[in-house]
């Protein structure tokens, strides 16, 4: 082989690529031990018992690292780790969560196991191959970095963040995701990638939610309609309006998605009510629609509406700082042969909050693979590898 060439960042690429594929058995066992806890966010004994086995198994990494468990109350502890730096560089906030959807039990019917290419199970891609793949990059870049294990070091600081709660809100972390991204250089988000092709996401709709409560006045639907007031109708006039705030160019989606109301057919009904789901593209369009959605007036003077709720996610937006953690990111696809796609998704993540702050900040740099709160959720083993040294690479250069 040309010496000279061993130099290039090809090269080097390859040489990390390699090194990978030859660890890809251990990355997928690291993914099964963390599928087989299983960790539903509304079970806080559950959650809080994996929080205690990542925050060992990233003790484990050495290197003067510090794991600390910020305790919460209601939902599971969330786990911060920080590892020292060689340089005086700005941490890289590496974010997710360990929570899933999944009931406890799940795992009886949905197993982790490999199948061909496939590894399944819940949570496996959403996210928790976005945490062995944070392990397995840490881990390498130490010994790269590091010659001697003991003195292991990384290149730069870099702070993990594993909440517990992503899948019902964050209302319990959002607080400290925001805190760590502000100290942050940029945030590196370990959900699911976009597709099989393994998309990054460079931006995700902002996420607003609302209850739309209709009063109206029961009467006997034979004897006296006339002096009741119909809840229902009242509802189902406004779900029409509701329905037309939905501005595609904009990329503002309104759905009714969840309505109730009445008690029997002989009844006008008195009360009525609809949930509603509000995605955003720009932020800029978040006062519009909320002030639309609170502006709603009853047709029928007799019913009463009332609104609650809100805007409880920013858009990700694909900021200038966005564009170039992605350009960093596919210059390191690159490297290896690959053609990094990038994805502007309705779903809203943690990374929604940190984008909002102006942090750079690249979603979806976890696993690869379909299905994700699904029965058939799994991740595509053979992606793992660079996967890693996407992650690993962009720890260095972000
Ligand atoms: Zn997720």
């Amino acid at each position: 082989m040309n010496p000279v060439s061993r130099k290039t960042p090809t090269a080097e690429a390859q040489r990390r690529l390699a090194y990978f594929n030859e660890r890809r058995d251990a990355i997928v066992s690291t993914i099964r031990e963390l599928v087989e806890i299983e960790s539903p966010s509304d079970n806080k004994a559950a959650v809080d018992r994996i929080a205690e086995a990542v925050a060992q198994k990233f003790s484990q990494l050495g290197g003067n690292v510090d794991v600390r468990i910020h305790p919460a109350k209601d939902r599971g502890n969330h786990l911060q780790v920080d590892f020292p730096g060689k340089s005086a560089a700005k941490p890289v906030l590496l974010l997710g969560h360990y929570d899933t959807v999944y009931p406890l039990g799940t795992l009886a019917a949905m197993p982790c196991r490999a199948v061909d290419n496939k590894l399944t199970g819940p949570g496996v891609l959403d996210m928790k191959s976005g945490i062995a793949l944070m392990l397995h990059a840490l881990a390498a870049l130490q010994g790269w970095h590091g010659g001697d294990w003991h003195k292991a070091g990384l290149p730069r600081p870099v702070t993990v963040l594993l909440v517990s709660d992503e899948e019902v809100g964050s209302d319990s972390s959002r607080a400290i995701t925001e805190s760590l991204a502000k100290e942050a250089a940029a945030v590196l988000v370990l959900e699911p990638a976009y597709g099989f092709q393994g998309a990054v996401k460079t931006a995700r709709k902002g996420v607003g939610g609302y209850l739309v409560k209709v009063t109206g006045k029961a009467a006997h639907a034979g004897l006296d309609s006339q002096k009741g007031a119909n809840a229902i109708l009242e509802l189902a006039r406004q779900i029409e309006k509701i329905s037309s705030f939905t501005d595609l160019k904009k990329g503002l989606t309104v759905n009714v998605g969840v309505v109730s109301g009445g008690s029997r057919t002989n009844v006008v009904p008195a009360e009525a009510a609809a949930q509603v789901d509000v995605r955003i593209a720009r932020m800029k369009d978040a006062a519009g629609i909320d002030k639309q959605m609170r502006s709603l007036r009853p047709f029928n003077r007799k019913c009463k509406i009332e609104i609650t709720g809100g805007i409880n996610r920013p858009p990700m937006e694909r900021t200038a700082g966005v564009a170039a953690l992605y350009a960093q990111a596919a210059a390191i696809a690159r490297e290896v042969g690959w053609k990094l796609g990038e994805a502007a998704v309705g779903g809203g993540s943690d990374g929604n909050f940190t984008a909002a702050l102006g942090i750079p900040t690249l979603d979806g740099l976890g696993g690869v693979g379909d299905g994700a709160h699904a029965l058939h959720e799994h991740i595509l083993i053979s992606e793992l590898p660079r996967r890693a040294v996407l992650i690993a690479g962009l720890i260095e250069r972000a």
